[in-house]
C-alpha cells in the first residue's frame, strides 16, 4: 500500500508555453505559467486541482513562455509568485507587477520550504536576466528540474546528483535546426549558443553524466515546434542510454498539446504537516 505521494505533473510544454504541477497531500506548486490562465485552470482540474488549491508559482525565468498566463491567475487567485530579484524586476513593467501583489523573492542559489516541498535553486545558462534550476524535494523523493539552457555546468551536474526524475529540455535536433529555413541565421544561433537552448544530443550527455547517481525517470521537454519531433528526442536518448547499458530508465516526452501522466517521485510521511513556512524570510513587493 502506497503512502502519500510526492507527483509532477507536465500540463504543458514546448516553445509555445510552459507550466507543471509539483504536488504533495499538502502542498501544490507551479513550476511556471507560460499557459493562459484558462488553460492552466483546465489542465489541473484534469489533475484533480483547482487554482484554490495552488500554495504558489516558482519562476524558472520571465520569458514569456512562462509567465503568459500568471497575470490573470495570480490576480484571480491571489497566488504568491516565487523567484529572485532580478527576475522580479525584469517583469516590474508588465501588467503582471500590477495586478501581483503577492511576490516573494529569494536569492539565487537559496533553499526554501514551501510547505512540505523543500526547493533547492542555482543558476543556469540562458539569455534571461538570472534564469534557474530546481531541485524539489519531499518524503523520499527528489525531482530535478532544468528547461532553458544553453549548457550544463559542473555546479549544475552536482546538483542533480541525487535526483530520482529529471525533467529536462530537448529543445531541437541539431540537423533539423541548421536546415530549417525559416529561421534566421542570428536566431539560429542565438538558440545553439551558450546561453539558447539544449539539443537533443547535449541532453543525453546531461542524462549520462547522471547515471552513476540515482536516476530513474527522465522527462524531456521544451521541444522547438519545427526543429524536433517527440521520436527524435527520445530515440536519441534512449539510443544513450541503451549505449550505457540503461535501458531501465524511464523515458517520456511531454508535449504541448496534454497533460502528461501523473509521475510518482517518492512517498511522503502520512499524517498532518505541522507548517514550517518562514514569512520572514522572503523579501515581499517589488
Ligand atoms: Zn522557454
Ligand atoms: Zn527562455
Amino acid at each position: 500500500m502506497l503512502g502519500p505521494v510526492f507527483s509532477l505533473t507536465m500540463l504543458a510544454s514546448g516553445s509555445a508555453g510552459n507550466s507543471a504541477l509539483v504536488a504533495t497531500d499538502h502542498c501544490k506548486i507551479l513550476v511556471d505559467g507560460g499557459l493562459s490562465a484558462r488553460q492552466v485552470v483546465l489542465r489541473l482540474e484534469q489533475c484533480g486541482v483547482t487554482p484554490e488549491q495552488l500554495d504558489g508559482v516558482v519562476l524558472t525565468h520571465e520569458h514569456n513562455d512562462h509567465i503568459c498566463g500568471l497575470e490573470v491567475l495570480c490576480h484571480k487567485f491571489d497566488l504568491p509568485i516565487y523567484c529572485n530579484r532580478l527576475t522580479a524586476e525584469a517583469l516590474r513593467s508588465s501588467d503582471l507587477a500590477d495586478r501581483c501583489r503577492n511576490w516573494r523573492l529569494f536569492a539565487t542559489g537559496a533553499e526554501f520550504s514551501i510547505c512540505d516541498i523543500t526547493v533547492q535553486t542555482f543558476p543556469v545558462p540562458h539569455d534571461a536576466v538570472d534564469p534557474i534550476g530546481f531541485v524539489f524535494h519531499a518524503g523520499s523523493g527528489s525531482l530535478g528540474f532544468i528547461t532553458d539552457l544553453g549548457y550544463v555546468t559542473k555546479l549544475i551536474v552536482e546538483r542533480l546528483r541525487e535526483v530520482q526524475t529529471l525533467v529536462i529540455e530537448t529543445n531541437h535536433d541539431e540537423k533539423l535546426l541548421q536546415n530549417d529555413t525559416h529561421r534566421p541565421w542570428p536566431v539560429k544561433q542565438r538558440i545553439q549558443s551558450r546561453h539558447g537552448h539544449l539539443s537533443n544530443t547535449a541532453a543525453a550527455g546531461v542524462i549520462e553524466e547522471l547515471l552513476p547517481g540515482k536516476i530513474q525517470r527522465v522527462v524531456l521537454g521544451h521541444l522547438s515546434r519545427d526543429c524536433n519531433t517527440p521520436a527524435l528526442a527520445l530515440n536519441t536518448v534512449r539510443a544513450s542510454l541503451d549505449k550505457c547499458g540503461r535501458n531501465d530508465v524511464e523515458t517520456y516526452c511531454a508535449t504541448q498539446f496534454e497533460i502528461s501522466p501523473r509521475f510518482q517521485i517518492g512517498e511522503t510521511q502520512p499524517g498532518a504537516f505541522q507548517s514550517t513556512f518562514e514569512n520572514a524570510f522572503f523579501q515581499n513587493g517589488l
